[in-house]
């Protein structure tokens, strides 16, 4: 079979299993969908008590418990007035308790433990496999399928590194409150990218490994492309995904909105919520991914954007022992992206780094390593 026609059918079986196994497994899991509700109004008489006051706009009495700052149901037979809220301070208070409320309400907690303690074992494992250098082509397109089929198919779209950044935002926005265990969950992938670069979203993300899978079944063995591959440039990528962030976080701040739901691709693993027009962009960022490493992470990705960040303190990162390198220049062949070129030329601002270790195990002289240290700067004039 032509090359291209292989990757292609791969490309579609992967696609096919995909969206066939989410359909299936997030059936067996149900839930909510969650969706922030629109704001309510509520119905005051004078005299109410919190109870009545539940059950005539059908609140959950823990919901109100928690606007009203009572501990269980305790209280919540006292008048309303005795609360001292005004009207608008008391709609306020429950619309954001609310919000909270049912938060929490639609979450899969058993899915989400799993989840987390699935995360730490396969990214610890493939730390382990990295540091010593063992992650080549096969075994790299291995690890990337587990992680598609284990954190998108079988364990779906959320939770997800990005959501916590977006849905943070968004619902912040929204109704003016933070969800803690998603702030919780938040400040745990940024602990990892401290801890060991982009590794989260190089290897457990579940749409940015498929991503990776999709441009890796576009290249050979050896490296080379089968299909044409591109390499922008970091400037236009990260400018891009700046102003989308802006244009983001104003839409959620000044109005409420999501603007990245009606064609978030992480809904791949949950094909149910899809409609048309996430299907068609769903469909381009994928047949992308073919072409350019990560199109989503680089160019859209909340999460990319304030990872990049954090990645500038990484404990871990790809480093090269210049007095050994020959500077033959093969790891920056290898480099799905712009990263290796802009740390041997002192660029001046170094891109995402995803620590997928192609550089290392293409390195002739074991010079690139997953190390911890600061990076030194390449000698003046030994790449040109
Ligand atoms: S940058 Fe890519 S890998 Fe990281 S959270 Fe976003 S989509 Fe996932
Ligand atoms: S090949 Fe590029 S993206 Fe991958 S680890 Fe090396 S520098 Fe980072």
């Amino acid at each position: 079979m032509k090359g291209y026609y292989k990757v292609l059918w791969h490309s579609a079986l992967l696609l096919a299993f995909i969206v066939g196994g989410s359909y299936f497994v997030s059936g067996l899991w149900g839930g909510k969908p969650e969706k922030i509700d629109a704001d309510r109004t509520f119905s005051f008489s004078p005299g109410m008590t919190a109870l009545d006051f539940a059950s005539v706009n059908g609140l959950p009495a823990p919901a109100l418990g928690a606007a009203l700052g009572l501990r269980g149901r305790e209280g919540l037979e006292r008048s309303l007035a005795s609360f001292g809220f005004s009207e608008p301070e008391l709609s306020l208070k429950v619309q954001k308790s609310l919000a909270l409320h049912n938060e929490e309400r639609s979450k899969n907690w058993k899915k989400i433990v799993l989840k987390f303690a699935l995360w730490f074992a396969f990214l610890g494992a493939v730390f382990i496999l990295m540091r010593r250098g063992l992650i080549k082509y096969r075994l790299r397109n291995a690890l990337y399928f587990a992680a598609v089929a284990i954190f998108g198919v079988v364990l779906g779209s959320d939770p997800s590194p990005m959501g916590t950044v977006k849905d943070a935002i968004v619902l912040f926005g929204a109704k003016g409150v933070f969800f803690p265990p998603r702030l919780a969950a938040l400040a745990v992938f940024l602990l990892l990218v401290i801890l060991a670069n982009k590794f989260i979203c190089s290897w457990g993300c579940q749409l940015g490994v498929l991503q990776d899978l999709l441009f890796r079944l576009s290249r050979d063995k050896n490296g080379r492309s089968i299909l044409r591959q591109y390499k922008p440039s970091f400037e236009f990528t990260n400018t891009v995904r700046i102003i989308f962030f802006s244009v983001f976080t104003a839409a959620a701040l000044a109005w409420g909105l999501d603007i990245v739901e009606p064609v978030d691709p992480f809904k791949i693993y949950n094909p149910a919520m899809v409609k048309m027009a996430g299907w068609l962009f769903i469909g381009a960022l994928l047949s992308a991914s073919l072409f350019i490493y990560r199109p989503w992470c680089h160019l859209l990705c909340p999460f990319g954007l304030v990872g990049w960040l954090a990645e500038k303190v990484s404990i871990y990162k790809i480093r090269v022992n210049y007095s050994t390198c020959i500077a033959c220049g093969t790891c920056e062949l290898a480099c799905p992206s712009t990263v290796m070129s802009a740390i041997l030329r002192r660029g001046r601002s170094i891109p995402d780094c995803f620590a997928c270790g192609e550089c290392q195990s293409a390195c002739p002289t074991r010079s690139v390593t997953f190390s911890s240290g600061r990076r030194d700067l390449p000698p003046a004039g030994k790449f040109k």
